[in-house]
């Protein structure tokens, strides 16, 4: 969808064009638009599109689909794994895996004294597809199949939204405005066209294929797909019970306490201590508790912890906290 804003007449105003696939690069709306409004009502539009921001809005990149750490951290059966987990027994390193099995996961974990896969080694997987994928990066949005239909549905939209910007809604009578839209989509129809002729090489990338899908659920049960310190958009593929098995060894420091109350009373009671500090809305009634998240420093082979407050009860109290200044002496 595109999506827009309306200011005040000398503020900005934004259209947001979704990027349905490469296409839309054939596309140079602003261009497009003052040539029908010339074509239409002549030289006085010239400066019509002055105030209005045109962007783009992307899909998700494939990190959102391929990073589960609140599945690896908070939403697995403590007791379940832990009757069913034996460290030599672990599958992570199993058949042509065995390649990856880092001998740092020894030293992280002494008492356990076991191997486990952790790699950045994007042969992880044997999905072609996904391989060239994960080398593009984390931030990697997959390539779109070149279809004009959803092209122009989006363009038409777009092309909607910038004739309701606010100079445009007050000199444009509809008939005009309607004239115009029919000289846009005209040019636009043919650019598309000419677009997808010469870069027919552009093909879909298949990420949500069944075969890419179903590689990606296997990989992201048996692996934690975390970032990469330093080169924070590579994938490291770290065994999912050596991860647990090591984030309970942390929280079994010194610096931790376990809490006897459930986690909706835990939850309950933070929400009530965060609100005195950053009163959160409505939506905290719902809000759940924060959880780990992992990054691998492969130059130390270690493990950074992070705590992810996003979308959590202490959300309020994290924006704080980046508003602070960091060289602020804590007390
Ligand atoms: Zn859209
Ligand atoms: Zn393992």
């Amino acid at each position: 969808m595109v999506e827009w804003r309306r200011g005040r007449p000398e503020k900005k105003e934004y259209v947001h064009i979704c990027y349905t696939s490469r296409l839309m690069e054939g596309i140079p709306f602003r261009r497009l638009v003052l040539n029908g409004l010339k074509t239409v009502v002549g030289d006085r539009s010239a400066n019509w599109l002055d105030h209005l921001v045109i962007g783009w809005r992307y899909g998700d990149a494939i990190g959102a689909k391929l990073c589960k750490s609140g599945q690896v951290f908070k939403k697995f059966k403590f007791a379940e794994w832990e009757a069913n987990y034996l460290p030599e027994c672990c599958l992570c390193g199993a058949g042509r895996h065995a390649e990856f099995l880092n001998p740092a996961a020894i030293r992280l974990l002494p008492a356990e004294g076991c191997l486990h896969v952790i790699t950045a080694d994007t042969c992880i997987t044997n999905n072609g597809q996904l391989q060239l994928m994960l080398n593009a990066g984390l931030n990697h949005i997959p390539m779109k199949a070149l279809d004009e239909g959803v092209a122009l549905e989006e363009v038409e939209q777009a092309v909607d939204c910038i004739l309701a910007s606010n100079r445009c809604d007050m000199e444009l009578s509809m008939e005009e405005e309607t004239e115009v839209k029919k000289v846009v989509m005209k040019d636009a129809e043919k650019r598309l066209r000419e677009y997808r002729i010469s870069h027919r090489y552009i093909t879909e990338e298949p990420f949500n294929s069944i075969a890419v899908r179903s590689e990606v659920e296997w990989l992201t049960k048996r692996y934690l797909v975390c970032l990469t310190e330093k080169a924070p958009h590579m994938p490291t593929f770290v065994c999912v019970n050596f991860i647990i098995k090591l984030a309970l060894a942390r929280v079994s420091g010194p610096d931790f306490v376990q809490l006897p109350e459930q986690p909706s009373a835990a939850a309950a009671r933070l929400r009530e201590a965060a609100t005195a500090i950053a009163p959160i809305g409505a939506m905290a009634e719902k809000m759940p508790l924060p959880h780990l998240m992992v990054v691998y420093k492969a130059h130390k082979e270690a493990f950074r912890w992070i705590t992810n407050t996003v979308g959590t009860v202490l959300s309020g109290v994290a924006d704080v906290c980046t508003r602070v200044p960091s060289k602020a002496p804590v007390s």
